[in-house]
């Protein structure tokens, strides 16, 4: 179990401890071992530092109110709270207007989405032991320009519906689209929202998702892929206004702000 031999010299979020953020707590454990630590029951993402303790990075819901909460490391006499605080964040509206067919679903559409919806669901909040270290940094998924819309609580020709659960890139059809970090492939698809799809495992929770694109690479579920790899093409597929690449990043089943992996534009 855990997190081998990984050492925090590499690839590390931007700390943000708000909803939608990642907050990076400290756990002083001396082991070579990784700590088991939780938030909410979920078990966490955790790598060693420099100095020889172990730090858990903590996906912050969008949903999560803001106060103060703990993770729980877990310590032979039973397990020790971590006490950390998630600030307040504004998120704006959007409202958009999209195909009829996308916001009220016809009964067949809807059965598509809720057969779809367990594959797409069990691909992001899988939990996985990895001995793979994430590399030196994050590669950039696509040239373009990179929306702040993570967040926005969006209208649907005039409808609520969930908060954007990723970050837009504005790129023409056909643009390559990269690994974020290196992975396992854990789900392909052509869903009914998401469109043309490719779903990441790095380990420990932290996965990523690729959509609305127009081609996939010859890729096969559970293939693992460095860093950089061509996944496929910049599209219009699923529920769009035009092409775009949607980019999800998720940490212990956590939907988190993209930009906090990304490198500095
Ligand atoms: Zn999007």
């Amino acid at each position: 179990m855990g997190a081998g031999s990984a050492v925090a010299d590499g690839f590390r979020p931007e700390q943000g401890r708000y909803p939608g953020g990642v907050a990076i707590i400290e756990v002083p454990q001396h082991s070579q071992s990784a700590p088991l630590v939780t938030f909410q029951g979920k078990r966490l993402y955790t790598q060693r530092t420099p100095a020889g303790d172990w730090e858990a990075w903590v996906g912050l819901p969008l949903s999560l109110q803001p106060g103060d909460y703990q993770v729980d490391w877990a310590v032979k006499a039973g397990s020790l709270p971590l006490r950390f605080t998630v600030e307040p964040k504004q998120y704006r509206e959007q409202r958009l207007n999209v195909d009829r067919k996308h916001v009220d679903l016809s009964a067949e559409n809807l059965a598509r989405y809720q057969r779809e919806k367990p594959e797409i669901l069990g691909a992001l909040d899988g939990w996985r032991p990895t001995q793979t270290p994430l590399g030196e940094q994050a590669f950039v998924p696509v040239m373009g320009e990179r929306s702040d819309s993570f967040g926005f609580r969006r209208i649907f020709n005039g409808e609520a519906r969930k908060p954007h659960s990723g970050m837009d890139i504005a790129a023409p059809k056909g643009m390559p689209v990269y690994s974020l970090l290196p992975g396992r492939v854990a789900a392909i698809g052509d869903y009914f929202f998401n469109g043309k799809t490719v779903i990441l495992d790095h380990g420990q929770g932290l996965t990523s998702l690729y959509c609305h694109l127009s081609s996939i690479e010859d890729l096969r579920i559970g293939q693992t892929l460095p860093g950089g790899t061509p996944l496929g093409e910049v599209g219009a597929t699923g529920r769009v206004t035009g092409p775009h690449l949607h980019l999800t990043v998720s940490l212990n089943g956590a939907r988190v702000n993209p930009a906090l992996f990304l490198p500095k534009p």
